[in-house]
């Protein structure tokens, strides 16, 4: 079976991992410092909080952007379940605005008029968070333009994204965020196994950033309420959780991120070799807006089913047959049942469910080799045509 995606794990991770087990620190220590500053150098950015998942991540953004009971997140229907579970963990509303046909993310102009919309109705969202989905980059320039309107927070789901740019500069950079989170799933771009991180630019966001990742505790004094009894002492000023990542996540995270810009790369030339593998089969390849280098963690095709005599689903299940791993991200969160107990019902976000109709993953990964991807393009062409 040839999969979606995989990790690349070198001799060099593998080593780093080891010297980590023969050290004094097992969690939280200085591996993690080093990962958080290798995130901090790529994204070009002044503060990175490493925890746990990017769900964890999502979570403590909410609350660091004051998101709580009676307030109302947007995000798009098109993601993965967390990047609209987050807003529920904190007791606020969710809602999702419909995706642009054509590069699958938020639409800033169907933003504009659900903001219209909802202004009129007196409940604006406190937040929106894009997705930048398979790492091609959202229209962050416009999306920020109405959050500057509207006056709502921003938090770019970045989990498909490191080592992506836009309009040249990285992802992570929170040029047009309050707060940027990433992924180190390990069929994401860089892996620390499990693992996810914070980015922002403002310093007060990432204190509240590390204290919620651990109890909301500090032990900064300038952060206390009152003179420090001791050496030993901490104060708790806030309810947080255990988010914090192992040493070993972080060690693994610091070597990976030495290849994050090979990864990206060699994304990219996979991704143009299949723009001219694919050229003459009956399918869309995935549209790349002139603003956007994408971190290409998926490429997603979508077949022209109106000339084929296969469904989708006959399409997938022999592309599955024949050996390769194709997989569909995502069904749109609004369809899932738990949603559907929230309220939302089928046909409430039109092109998010067009997508999932027609949408397809085929493999994309950093170890592919050529012979692997012209093997790919054999199938493909064989269940196509
Ligand atoms: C993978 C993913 C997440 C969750 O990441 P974890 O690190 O597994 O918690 C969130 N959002 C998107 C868009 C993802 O792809």
């Amino acid at each position: 079976m040839i999969p979606y995606g995989r990790q690349s794990i070198s001799e060099e991770d593998i080593q780093a991992v080891v010297d980590v087990l023969k050290s004094d620190f097992l969690t939280q220590g200085p591996a993690t410092r080093r990962f958080e500053e290798a995130l901090e150098e790529a994204c070009d950015v002044p503060h990175a909080i490493a925890v746990n998942s990017a769900t964890s991540a999502l979570h403590i953004g909410c609350l660091a952007l004051g998101v709580g009971a009676g307030d109302l997140v947007w995000t798009t229907p098109t993601s993965f379940v967390a990047s609209s579970n987050c807003a529920l963990y904190c007791g606020a509303d969710i809602d999702f605005v419909d995706i642009d046909p054509k590069t699958f993310n938020l639409s800033p102009q169907k933003l504009e008029e659900k903001l219209k919309q909802a202004k009129a109705k007196g409940r604006l969202p406190k937040l929106v968070i894009p997705v930048h989905l398979t790492g091609q980059p959202c229209d962050m320039a416009a999306i920020h333009a109405l959050g500057q309107a509207y006056g709502f927070a921003i938090m770019e789901d970045a989990s498909h994204c490191i080592g992506g740019k836009y309009k040249g500069v990285p992802i992570g950079a929170c040029e047009y965020s309050d707060i940027t989170v990433f992924s180190f799933h390990p069929v994401k771009i860089v892996t620390t196994a499990e693992g996810g991180a914070c980015t922002t630019q403002d310093k007060g966001l990432a204190e509240k950033l590390k204290m919620l990742r651990t109890h909301g505790i500090t032990r900064d004094e300038t952060l206390m309420t009152e003179a420090s009894h001791g050496p030993w002492y901490y104060q708790q000023t806030m309810l947080g959780y255990n988010y914090r990542m192992t040493e070993l996540q972080a060690a693994l995270g610091v070597s990976q991120m030495q290849r994050v810009h090979e990864f990206v790369a060699r994304r990219h030339e996979l991704a143009a070799r299949y723009e001219t593998l694919l050229a003459d089969l009956p399918l869309d390849r995935p549209y790349q807006h002139p603003d956007s280098y994408s971190g290409y963690h998926l490429y997603v095709i979508q077949p022209h089913f109106d000339k084929l005599s296969k469904t989708h689903k006959q399409v997938f299940e022999e592309l599955r047959a024949e050996g390769l791993g194709v997989n569909l991200h995502y069904i749109p969160i609004h369809t899932q049942p738990y949603y559907k107990g929230l309220g939302f019902k089928d046909g409430d976000f039109p092109a998010a469910e067009d997508y999932y109709a027609k949408s397809i993953s085929i493999p994309l990964y950093h170890a592919m080799t050529e012979a692997q991807q012209d093997e790919v393009t054999a199938i493909l062409k064989r269940v196509l045509t």
